[in-house]
This record gives C-alpha cells, sequence and structure tokens, in this order.
C-alpha cells in the first residue's frame, strides 16, 4: 500500500445508468404551516441522468456566510447556511426530476411513527401543531391522507427535499475535490495530503454551501494555508486525519442510503425490482452518476463563463461551459457581434467604432 493511512472508500464495481422520473413539482403549505411538494401528472422515466443536474445543484445551494468575532477575527468552523429559496428548489425539481421518494424508509416511518415528536422531526411541522392535529387520541384525517399522500410517493415534505439536496450537493463538491487528489485518479487508496485533505473537509463541512473566491475548495484559487475545521471535541483536539476519515465515510453513507433501494436486495424478483425503477428518484441516478465518474476518471473544470466547477458530460468533448445557460449566453453574444459587424458592412449604420472594429 502506497498510502500512509487507508480510506474507508472503496468502490468495488460501477453500476448501469438507473433510470428515475420526472413528475410536475409544486409547493403547498396546508393550515398546520407543513410545507409539501406535491408530484403530480404522468411520471416520465428518464433513461439518462443530466450532468448539468451536478452544477446547476451546487449554484443552488446558497453562499456560506463566515460569523467575526468582535476583533474581526473569523470564528473556527462557525457559519451561517441561508435556506435555500423554495420556489428555485421546484423549479430545479420541474428540471432534473423528482427528489424524496426513493427514501423507502422515511416513507414507512411517517406512517408508523404518528406521535406529535415524530411528526415534528419528520416532517418540520412544529410540536404545537402538530399537537394540535389530534382530536384526543385520533389524528386529524385529514393530515392521515398527508401522511398516506408520503407512502405514496406522491407528496414530499420540503424538509427532506431540502436536506437531500443539501447531502447531495456537499457531495458533489466532497467528489469534485477529490479529483485532486493523484491516487484518486488512479483508482487506488487515497494519499490524503494536506492539501486534499483540507479540500475534503472543507468541501463537506461546508454543507453543500458554495463559498466565497479563496473559500471555495473547489476554486483554483482556494486558500491552503487556512485550516477550516480545527475543532476541539471537549479538551480533546480532534486529529485533522480523522476529520478528513469522517468525511469521506459521511460521503460513503449518503451515496449508499440514495443508492441502497437498487443494490440491498442480493436476491430479487421482477416485481421488486419494477418497484425500485419505479420509485428511484433523481438521488439515486445523481450517486449513481457520482460512482460512474470514478469509472471514466471524469475531471473537474471550471466554467469559461462564469467560473463555476463541474464535471463535463464528455471527457473527450472539448466543454468550456457548465452548462445550457452559459452557451446560450455566449452564443448569443457572439450572435449579437456578428449582426454588428454585418450592419457596419451594410454601410449606412455604419458609426465611426464600428468601422474601427472591422479592420
Ligand atoms: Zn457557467
Amino acid at each position: 500500500m502506497k498510502s500512509s493511512k487507508e480510506s474507508p472508500l472503496a468502490v468495488s464495481y460501477f453500476l448501469p445508468e438507473i433510470p428515475f422520473l420526472k413528475r410536475e413539482a409544486k409547493i403547498y403549505a396546508d393550515e398546520s404551516g407543513y410545507l409539501f411538494v406535491q408530484y403530480s401528472g404522468e411520471a416520465q422515466i428518464q433513461e439518462r441522468f443530466n450532468p448539468e443536474a451536478v452544477s446547476e445543484l451546487l449554484k443552488l445551494i446558497p453562499v456560506v456566510e463566515y460569523i467575526y468575532d468582535e476583533k474581526g477575527k473569523k470564528k473556527h468552523g462557525i457559519y451561517n447556511i441561508s435556506e435555500i429559496d423554495p420556489h428555485k428548489v421546484i423549479s430545479y425539481l420541474n428540471r432534473f426530476g423528482v427528489v424524496g421518494i426513493s427514501d423507502l424508509d422515511f416513507r414507512n416511518e411517517v406512517i408508523k411513527q404518528r406521535d406529535p415528536v415524530s411528526i415534528t422531526r419528520l416532517t418540520g411541522i412544529t410540536f404545537k401543531n402538530a399537537e394540535k392535529l389530534y382530536k384526543g387520541k385520533s389524528l386529524d384525517p385529514k393530515f392521515l391522507d398527508r401522511l398516506n399522500a408520503i407512502r405514496n410517493g406522491d407528496e414530499v415534505p420540503y424538509r427532506l427535499i431540502e436536506k437531500i439536496l443539501k447531502d447531495l450537493a456537499r457531495s458533489a463538491r466532497l467528489y469534485i475535490n477529490l479529483l485532486e487528489d493523484p491516487s484518486f485518479a488512479e483508482r487506488e487508496a487515497l494519499s490524503l495530503t494536506d492539501k486534499n485533505r483540507k479540500r475534503i473537509v472543507s468541501a463537506w463541512h461546508g454543507y453543500g454551501g458554495a463559498f466565497k473566491d479563496s473559500e471555495d475548495p473547489a476554486s483554483p484559487r482556494f486558500n491552503l494555508n487556512e485550516e477550516w475545521t480545527y475543532t476541539y471535541s471537549g479538551k480533546r483536539k480532534i486529529p485533522a486525519l480523522d476529520f478528513a476519515e469522517g468525511a469521506l465515510s459521511a460521503f460513503s453513507q449518503v451515496m449508499n442510503k440514495h443508492l441502497s433501494l437498487i443494490t440491498k436486495s442480493v436476491v430479487t424478483t421482477q416485481a421488486v425490482r419494477r418497484f425500485n425503477l419505479e420509485n428511484s428518484g433523481l438521488e439515486t441516478a445523481f450517486s449513481a452518476y457520482l460512482l460512474n465518474a470514478f469509472k471514466d476518471k471524469k475531471v473537474k473544470r471550471v466554467c469559461v463563463e462564469c467560473g463555476s466547477v463541474f464535471l463535463p458530460q464528455r471527457i473527450k468533448e472539448e466543454n468550456k461551459y457548465c452548462g445550457e445557460s452559459c452557451s446560450k449566453k455566449v452564443r448569443n453574444r457572439k450572435q449579437r457581434a456578428k449582426k454588428k459587424v454585418s450592419a457596419s458592412k451594410a454601410g449606412s449604420k455604419a458609426t465611426p467604432k464600428a468601422r474601427k472594429e472591422k479592420k
């Protein structure tokens, strides 16, 4: 073994492209203050994962704001991360696919655990409002319909969707930063050099949030001189390498959780297989994409137009832009420039400046 410490991250096989669903998503709040996403319309099976979902997700998560003390010194390991704009979340889901239905454990738990404490924990309703849902010992039938809709995969508490998107964003950030490790590209145990360790730890502990400039571990301008997660547990300082190991093992747990629907049954039937495929959301396809990127040795790139980091769809292709919106912007700009030139060629409306450009 080349590396000094073995990483808990080991991928032994590759997953096929996993089909997932796209359905119309809308957001609602009921009278108890419960916020949920409703999926309706015909389910369309998506055969292929759109890699733009990675870069668009990273843009969706708000920038991390660091907290400073009275002397203007940055506090270690403490920051604010603002909530994601729910309307942006909905347009994301409508563009890339459903999120939240592949968590079958969650769907079952909602039905089984209906006391106010569990309802608060699972749906995000305040405890006070959860108590109001009860008449004596029985739950308001209208709310019971809500819970049944969750079990059927037609509704998902917004709180769960937000959590999954944040988990996926931090996984994508961590993955992009793994690409900085030379052993990772060779598919050997990670070397976890100081540099990589700092990138990996920062990516994970940013909760998927974007960082500003030099604070973004995925940015080439990332400032390696700073220790981001220097933290004490009680009086004992946590060894820096343990942070990286912890981040990697949490990353693999998230990936495995989302893939479990597809991978956990060793022995399966046609019916189970079909059920699983019909219940796999974007997070399953997203995780399979990240794992498959190991095989393809995908390299991260920086968008020429907006500077965001992305994983190109195909390696050999000269992908300069993070997605359709950026390449469109550049195309439109070129077209406008062309029009200007042809207008000046026509002569009639040519300004002195346009004439100058022609030379
Ligand atoms: Zn871009």
